[in-house]
């Protein structure tokens, strides 16, 4: 690319998993002396949020394809020690099964000799600090800055206008990877907010003593399934535990919370069409006293930790999705706009957002290195990711279906949720087939490492 009379040749909007990873992946491939823009909203990435996450075979591999360093980075922050186990407990915090650690490491094992890769666990922040404390030089991180809209210049590069200037920034390659609610797909596509799932989440982090000064066993993972709710604490490290909880909406209005005051969408932009952003501010006091509220009962050892944690290391908002039927490669931008991670593709949190969001990156970079003078790539890589996403949305979607269909939410409206069988065994030989074949489609993703390009930018 050669973009002398703009800013950068590349911006990219947010700064997450999917941005960040875009960025090291894009500086691999794009001439010498190219630059990188990222521009992220929150004024303050340093400060620890969210929970776990967990990296799997095929965003390892995106990762290890992009650079083996990150890679290593991320596989350093394995569990140093084994989980003892994982139990299953009702919301009174009755233990109904354990599943000894060993049965998780025999996973581990398959999937390292199957795929190469086993599953890392690691607070998301982790993920964010090891990507952004490895940007190379090339790339410029404006922290605090908010993307508005953007224009398409009669030169083909595009201006990027933030909140609180007047002076648009300017690239050849715009890239959104702005999240589920992302303002640049609203603005290419208008295609309406995605759906709301009706379920509220909050994440945190745990230590290890607070778990246990809680009531909770060190090293055990612990899984809450109810209708109403459900919850999870796994441990992401030696230290470090990730707290989960989803709320059914029905339920937080039975205990007299209004589910729409833990959301963040709030009032459009100016200037723009349909009525939709995160835009509002949550107020965290408020999430916590609505978390216990609807929470009442429950385990007291849940409880505890809950009341342990403060307020504002919470991250909490809706489950939105879009649906796999109507996945399309325009989903991933057009001309020179690419969408990339939750914004191309938001799916219920089942572990794959972030996974297929470095894969996003990856195959970005793959493109835009093809032809790094021109744009001609990347409509390959939007019909590719398109054709690769479809299922992995699909499956999320067939997963909640079966979830949820014990409780009152019941995903009815999720196109064609398959006819299963009523003999139990038949079911089961069917699902294992089922996960057995998709396993393979996921995580058998060949990725070979990114080439540096070899031309010095003109
Ligand atoms: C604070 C936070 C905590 C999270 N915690 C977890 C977790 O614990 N476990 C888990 O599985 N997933 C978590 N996620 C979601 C997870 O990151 C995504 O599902 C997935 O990794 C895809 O990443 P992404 O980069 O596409 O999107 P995101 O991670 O959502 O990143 C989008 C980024 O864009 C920025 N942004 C949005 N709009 C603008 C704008 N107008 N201008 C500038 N910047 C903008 C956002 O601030 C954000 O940093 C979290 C996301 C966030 C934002």
């Amino acid at each position: 690319m050669v973009a002398a009379a703009h800013d950068h040749d590349v911006l990219i909007v947010g700064g997450g998993p999917g941005g960040l990873a875009t960025a090291h992946a894009l500086s691999k491939v794009l001439p010498s002396g190219s630059s990188i823009g990222v521009l992220e909203r929150n004024p303050n990435i340093h400060r620890p949020q969210g929970a776990g996450i967990s990296l799997d075979a095929n965003g390892l591999k995106a990762l290890r394809a992009i650079d083996a360093a990150l890679y290593e980075s991320v596989a350093a922050s394995e569990l140093s020690t084994s989980i003892k186990a994982s139990e299953m407990r009702t919301k009174a915090g009755e233990v109904t099964r354990t599943i000894p650690g060993e049965v998780m490491e025999a996973q581990d094992t398959m999937m390292l000799a199957r795929y190469g890769v086993k599953s890392v666990q690691l607070p998301w922040h982790d993920l964010v600090m090891v990507l952004f404390h490895a940007l190379p030089k090339s790339v410029e991180f404006m922290q605090g800055v908010k993307m508005q809209r953007y224009e398409q210049l009669a030169d083909g590069s595009v201006a990027v206008f933030v909140e609180g200037k007047e002076q648009p920034v300017t690239a050849r390659l715009l890239v959104a990877s702005d999240g589920y609610f992302s303002p640049v797909r609203r603005q290419l596509l208008d295609d309406g907010p995605p759906d709301f799932k009706d379920v509220v989440i909050f994440r945190t982090t745990i230590s290890e003593e607070q778990a246990v000064a809680a009531g909770f066993k060190a090293g055990y993972n612990v899984l809450y399934f109810d209708e109403e709710a459900c919850g999870l604490l796994f441990r992401t490290n030696s230290s470090t535990y990730s707290l989960v909880v989803s709320l059914q909406t029905w339920h937080l209005e039975k205990c007299g919370v209004d589910p729409s005051t833990l959301l963040r969408t709030g009032d459009a932009v100016p200037g723009l069409s349909g009525s939709w952003e995160l835009s509002r501010k949550l107020d965290l006091e408020h999430a916590k006293v609505s978390l216990q509220t609807a929470l009442n009962g429950w385990d007291p050892a849940l409880m505890k930790a809950i009341a342990s944690l403060p307020a504002d290391r919470w991250v909490v908002h809706g489950v939105y999705c879009r649906s796999s039927a109507k996945m399309d490669p325009s989903h991933f931008g057009a001309g020179n706009v690419a969408i990339v991670g939750d914004a191309a593709h938001p799916i219920r949190p089942t572990g794959q957002g972030a996974n297929m969001a470095l894969e996003d990156a990856y195959f970005l970079a793959q493109a835009v290195g093809r032809d790094p003078i021109g744009l001609s790539a990347l409509g390959e890589f939007r019909a590719a990711r398109a054709e690769r996403m479809r299922p992995v949305m699909r499956q999320s979607e067939v997963g909640a279906a079966r979830a949820y269909k014990r409780g009152a939410a019941a995903e009815v409206d999720d196109p064609g949720a398959p006819v299963e069988p009523s003999d139990p065994e038949a079911e089961n030989k069917q699902r294992e087939d089922e996960q057995r074949s998709f396993r393979d489609f996921l995580y058998g993703v060949v990725m070979e490492p990114l080439r540096a390009a070899e031309v010095a930018k003109a």
